[in-house]
């Protein structure tokens, strides 16, 4: 059975790809900062819970010990994500946007930096880096697309980096599949529910990504309707 573990999972996205991953048979580790809310979430959903703050590292190694000691792992989603202040671009300063990339971008080397180990002992290790579409220089530079409207430093950028550490690793791991993805506009606590989609639409890419086969794609970027440019 393959194992999946999911970045902030106690609701949105990473709480809808976790029910849609159970349903379709894979054992998942949800995870949450409050390990209250978090716990509640898995045991609704029959998934396994952790406590797991991306930005600190003592959590995280102890969630990567903890699954280490009861399960392997074949499937990483890196869902946790905030916007953090999205200040006027000449207001927003350096702690601003370092504070979006302590979690969209450090959390996300963290995390797979622990769970690397486990992952190299799956037969089949996937890594899925929940990106934007605000993160594809293509669309953020293309005046025809809704994206390039929305300017901010912190947020945007940070899923650009992101789109880099996942064409970075998937060349230095040639046997994972390790994959961006861009939701789409969905209706969650990010965005006070103003998206456009529902979570199941949100998910459709997470969720394909996280099942993508041992000998599928590695090192793009797509969204529900196919490739998104970076
Ligand atoms: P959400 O409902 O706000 O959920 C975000 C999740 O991330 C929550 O579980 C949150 O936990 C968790 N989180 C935040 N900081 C964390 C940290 N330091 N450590 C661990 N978990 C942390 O937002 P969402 O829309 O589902 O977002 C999920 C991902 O999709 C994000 O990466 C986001 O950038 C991306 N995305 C969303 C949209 C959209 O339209 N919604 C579009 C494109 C991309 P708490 O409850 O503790 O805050």
């Amino acid at each position: 059975m393959t194992t999946t573990l999911i970045t902030g999972s106690n609701k949105g996205l990473g709480h809808e790809a976790a029910r849609r991953l159970i349903a379709a048979g894979q054992d998942v580790w949800m995870t949450a900062r409050d390990p209250e809310q978090g716990k509640q979430a898995a045991d609704e959903l029959g998934a396994r819970f952790v406590q797991l703050d991306v930005t600190e590292d003592d959590s995280v190694r102890a969630a990567a010990d903890t699954v280490a000691g009861q399960t392997g792992l074949d499937v990483l989603v890196n869902n946790a994500g905030i916007t953090g202040v999205l200040a006027e671009v000449p207001d927003t300063t350096p702690e601003n946007v370092r504070e979006t990339f302590e979690t969209n971008v450090f959390g996300v080397v963290r995390v797979v930096r622990a769970f690397t180990p486990l992952l190299d002992r799956s037969d089949a290790p996937v890594v899925v880096n929940v990106s934007s579409g605000l993160g594809s220089l293509d669309w953020t530079s293309d005046p025809e697309r809704l994206e390039s409207t929305f300017v901010n430093l912190s947020y945007s950028s940070s899923k650009s980096a992101l789109n880099m550490l996942t064409s970075q690793w998937s060349k230095v791991y040639p046997g994972w599949r390790v994959n961006a993805v861009d939701p789409g506009y969905t209706a969650t606590d990010l965005n006070g529910h103003s998206g456009t989609q529902s979570v199941q639409e949100g998910t459709d890419a997470i969720v394909a990504a996280a099942s993508v086969a041992a000998d599928g794609p590695t090192g793009t970027f797509f969204g529900r309707e196919g490739a998104r440019p970076w």
